[in-house]
């Protein structure tokens, strides 16, 4: 592997356990990896490849038992968010276009990291989202063409077919979820009513379809090889195979406290490495930048923090996505409410674990799409919705939800708006400040009353009429445009994709070499994380940051990148006239309406 400056033993401060000091620190490492979440994991598994390379996982968080149903059962995504054992329960500063509201910001404390606890929804997002970061990062091996080949490595759809520009045989396992029953068939149905087109693939989709093609899609688990069960595919589990085991085993309960950086305190392990690579997560990779002295060197200073390094890109640029529900009752007994029936719950356990189905095994937000809004600029749409068979509580807790009903989460995937996570004492147990400074963008006004418009007007076509009881949320007093952003404002809660906090590029406040994922000015220090992604893609973070993994191992490893994938004619339609809803269904191809663009994909990593 290519080290740094230095083949030079760099130090790293740790708090770690006995298992960590007994093992490592005597012999040191080649790899030290600080994070076992998706991007961390994924690069423990491409390093250590090569058996004579040491890799080190230290993961804060403890190891993803297989007998822990709230992290393997995959409708039970609700139970670990928030719990103090699996999730490090960030809170905001006030944000100051929500009405100064702190939100919650979860973040999997688990190996695994987020992906042991997120909703498991896998979205390349739109090709116009890499070839921004190639420009914002001035870096054309960050395009699109260059992106892709990664995500086509680590996929592995089960049931795809050939040619779909899907990846088939790599570890990660994806898989379409059935999107059945009345309220996706009439969602599908609404979609065409309300003048979308209805495709199988957001990414990968060409403009003609083959019939085989069109199938459905949506969120689901994936049965293991070998097994009927359907388990979470976590990243902790998936790719660790090929990693050292010792090396995870032994550090998954380590703690990192201070980073690259000498000069420990009392009673701390040390962890000797060649290369030290931060995954700790768009939060706490920027955290431990900044205990260990690197970031802007006026604010270091002010915490007594003495500068190593003054870089004061470090925790800036941060981004997330703001969401909202818009929620119907039900009049028929059709929706998945039943779910919350305790009595229910072994059967539902039985099915997902020894049968392999059920609702057990998904998450209910089976079907979605992205639309570009009146102000989306270029091809990427701008807005994502995503429509769940059941009624959930919503942000305000303003209505009871025992009773049947579906609801569509709708965010808003484009803002220029930008915050911060800054720390705010030298101490590592102490939460950073974090602030994504939402609705800033003047633009972020006229997306998010278009996008709530849009996603009513999808919900009210004639396809719903058998079953519409009636809007719960907004609900009928939220009308003009005032009143929808102060509902946005009052409701809206994060999208879980906080980003960008250590970005690649070239700039001044760029903090991530493209070329070598080191941290500039600091040899033998990496970034590989959310963290680094120059902007938000225009869905959810998983499958980026999991390609940006596999395309950075590539790099450390000197390898030859693959090949980019231009191909001759574009693949996608360009920006539609009109907005596309998306998602699969399983109708002949001719049932299409023609013209209309193509771009979606819902699949579910279990
Ligand atoms: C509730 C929730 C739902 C989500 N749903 C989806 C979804 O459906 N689809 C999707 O695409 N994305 C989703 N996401 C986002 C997705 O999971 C993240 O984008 C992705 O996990 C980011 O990976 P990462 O490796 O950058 O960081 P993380 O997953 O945050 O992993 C970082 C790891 O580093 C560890 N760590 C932190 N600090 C230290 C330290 N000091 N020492 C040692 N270890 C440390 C953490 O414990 C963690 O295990 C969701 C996220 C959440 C929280």
């Amino acid at each position: 592997m290519r080290t740094g400056a230095g083949e030079d033993v760099r130090p790293c401060a740790g708090e770690g356990e006995e298992d960590v000091r007994g093992e490592v620190s005597a012999t040191g490492c080649d790899v030290l990896i600080v994070g076992g979440g998706p991007a961390g994991c994924i690069l423990a598994n491409r390093l250590s490849a090569d058996p004579s390379v040491r890799v080190l996982v230290l993961e804060a968080g403890g190891p993803d038992h297989w007998w822990d149903l709230r992290i393997q059962l995959p409708l039970a995504m609700g139970f670990p968010v928030g719990h103090r054992s699996f999730d490090w329960r960030y809170e905001s500063e006030p944000e100051p276009g929500l009405g100064s509201r702190k939100l919650h910001h979860p973040r999997g404390k688990v190996l695994g990291g987020s992906s042991s606890i997120n909703g498991m929804l896998y979205e390349r997002g739109h090709r116009a989202s890499y070839d921004r970061w190639a420009d914002e990062a001035e870096s054309p091996e960050w395009d699109y063409a260059h992106c892709e080949p990664y995500f086509r490595r680590l996929e592995g759809c089960v049931g795809e077919p050939r040619g779909t520009g899907r990846g088939r045989s790599g570890p990660q396992a994806l898989q379409r979820g059935p999107a059945d029953g009345p309220i996706f068939d009439a969602f599908f149905e609404a979609a065409q009513q309300a003048g979308y087109k209805v495709v199988p693939d957001a990414t990968t989709t060409r403009r003609r379809a083959s019939p085989r093609w069109i199938r459905r899609c949506g969120a689901a688990s994936v049965p293991r090889p070998r097994s009927r069960t359907c388990t979470r595919w976590r990243t902790g589990r998936t790719w660790r195979s090929a990693a050292t085991p010792r090396s995870a085993r032994s550090c998954s309960r380590a703690r990192v406290r201070g980073g690259p950086v000498p000069g420990q305190e009392r009673g701390d392990a040390h962890v000797r490495a060649s290369e030290t690579i931060l995954s700790a997560g768009a939060i706490a990779t920027p955290q431990i930048l900044q205990l260990s002295g690197v970031g802007d060197g006026e604010h270091l200073r002010g915490l007594g923090i003495p500068v190593v390094h003054h870089l004061p890109g470090v925790g800036e640029r941060l981004q997330e996505h703001l969401a909202v529900h818009i929620q119907h009752r039900c009049i028929q007994p059709v929706s998945m409410s039943d779910i919350r029936n305790k009595a229910k719950w072994p059967g539902v356990v039985l099915d997902a674990l020894v049968f392999g189905k059920g609702p057990g095994t998904r998450n209910p937000m089976q079907a979605g799409g992205f639309v570009r809004s009146d102000v989306a600029e270029g091809s990427e749409p701008d807005l994502m919705y995503l429509l769940a068979p059941l009624a959930m509580n919503s942000s305000d807790e303003s209505v009871e939800v025992s009773a049947h009903g579906y609801q569509m989460h709708v965010g808003v995937m484009r803002s220029e708006s930008r915050g911060s996570v800054k720390i705010a004492s030298p101490v590592p147990a102490v939460h950073p400040k974090i602030v994504a400074n939402f609705l800033s963008d003047p633009k972020d006004r006229d997306r998010w009353i278009n996008a709530v418009e849009r996603g009513r007007h999808l919900l009210g076509q004639p396809a719903f009429r058998h079953l519409d009881g009636g809007e719960t949320l907004p609900g009928p007093g939220v009308r003009t445009g005032e009143e929808i952003m102060a509902w946005v404002r009052r409701t809206g809660r994060v999208g879980y994709h906080p980003s960008c906090t250590a970005a690649m590029g070239r700039g001044e406040m760029a903090v991530v070499d493209p070329d070598t994922m080191r941290v500039h000015g600091l040899d033998g220090l990496r970034v590989v994380d959310a963290s680094v992604m120059p902007s938000l893609t225009n869905a959810n973070t998983l499958a980026p940051t999991m390609m940006i993994a596999e395309k950075s191992a590539d790099i450390m490893l000197g390898n030859a990148p693959l090949p980019p994938n231009r191909p001759e004619r574009p693949r996608l339609v360009p920006a539609p006239e009109k907005p596309v809803v998306v998602s699969d269904v399983q109708r002949p191809a001719s049932a299409l309406p023609s013209g209309a663009a193509l771009f979606a994909e819902t699949k579910q990593t279990t």
